[in-house]
């Protein structure tokens, strides 16, 4: 699903990814590893265009998204991102939260598609009968997509208990209901793969739980994932792979058995004798 080869990106002359290279594929859960200030973040910020990486390429479902020219908007599309700090919309409720994105890019293609056929009518009158161009077909108004939308909406929150809080604001949400929302504002998207970074480690310790034990639903239901986290546990137990990055460069990279009990980089072995 997604090819990373020699990834690279430097802020001025600092050089903080240097060359990294992985291949994530349908259903992974990719465990991301390493110090604090290796590039883990930047990483997943290039891998979701938040990011100009300075070379290298990201081949995502066959395009390759390092390259200027593609539209973000469509590759976001298909890659849901999950942060530290929730980042949710504190002035838009929860179910505005959740609806937002979808909403507006379904309502989007509508438009383009009724640009499109507008231009397609026009070349048309010019064409013989036997050369005229087909409309794209619009089969929903833009009330529909909302419904809909809506509907999905209010099924995730239900998902994870939440429903009664879809009209609140997101100031009102402890730490681990602002992370569900925001896992579940990714999914609504139905994107082919979701990116966490950090996704536990801005929450009070008796709020992990409830969201590790989404992100493991998620992972049970064939959910892609990479996973930046300090949760050891997390990474042993739900991940297929583990990386370990330290200073910009993937130092290892073992399903979870092999890289807890037989650490070989140097580096890891260190990181994993302070932190287990
Ligand atoms: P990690 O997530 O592993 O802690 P980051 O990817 O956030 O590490 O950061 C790696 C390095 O890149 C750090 O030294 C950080 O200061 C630097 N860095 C990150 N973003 C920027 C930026 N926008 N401008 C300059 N330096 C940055
Ligand atoms: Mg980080």
């Amino acid at each position: 699903m997604i090819d990373v080869i020699n990834l690279q990106k430097s802020f001025g002359d600092k050089e903080i990814l240097k060359g990294i290279n992985v291949t994530i594929n349908k259903g992974d859960i990719v465990a991301v590893l390493g110090p604090s200030g290796s590039g883990k973040s930047t990483f997943l910020r290039c891998l979701n265009c938040m990011e100009d990486p300075t070379g290298g390429s990201i081949i995502f479902n066959g395009v390759d998204i390092a390259d200027m020219k593609v539209d973000i908007n469509q590759h976001r599309r298909h890659m849901g991102m999950v942060f530290q700090h929730f980042n949710l919309y504190n002035n838009k409720t929860v179910l505005q939260n959740v609806m937002m994105a979808p909403a507006y890019l379904r309502c989007k293609d509508i438009d383009k598609a009724k640009k499109k056929n507008r231009m397609i009518k026009f070349k048309n009158m010019f064409r013989g009968s036997d050369k005229k161009e087909e409309l794209i077909p619009i089969t929903e108004t833009k009330e529909q997509i909302k419904k809909e939308v809506k509907e999905q909406a209010m099924a995730l929150l239900k998902r994870i208990g939440l429903e009664d809080k879809a009209d609140v604001y997101p100031s009102t949400l402890s730490g681990g209901q602002k992370q569900r929302v925001a896992i579940i504002r990714s999914m609504a998207m139905n994107p082919d793969v979701i990116l966490f970074d950090e996704p536990t480690s801005a929450l009070d310790p008796e709020m992990v739980g409830e969201v590790l034990e989404l992100m493991k639903d998620l992972a049970k239901e064939g959910m892609t994932m990479v996973v930046v986290t300090h949760e050891m546990g997390f990474a042993r137990e739900v991940a297929s792979r583990v990386l370990f990055i330290d200073d910009g460069q993937i130092k290892e990279e073992a399903a979870p058995a092999e890289f807890f009990e037989h650490p070989k980089d140097p580096r890891l072995q260190e990181f994993l004798s302070k932190i287990l």
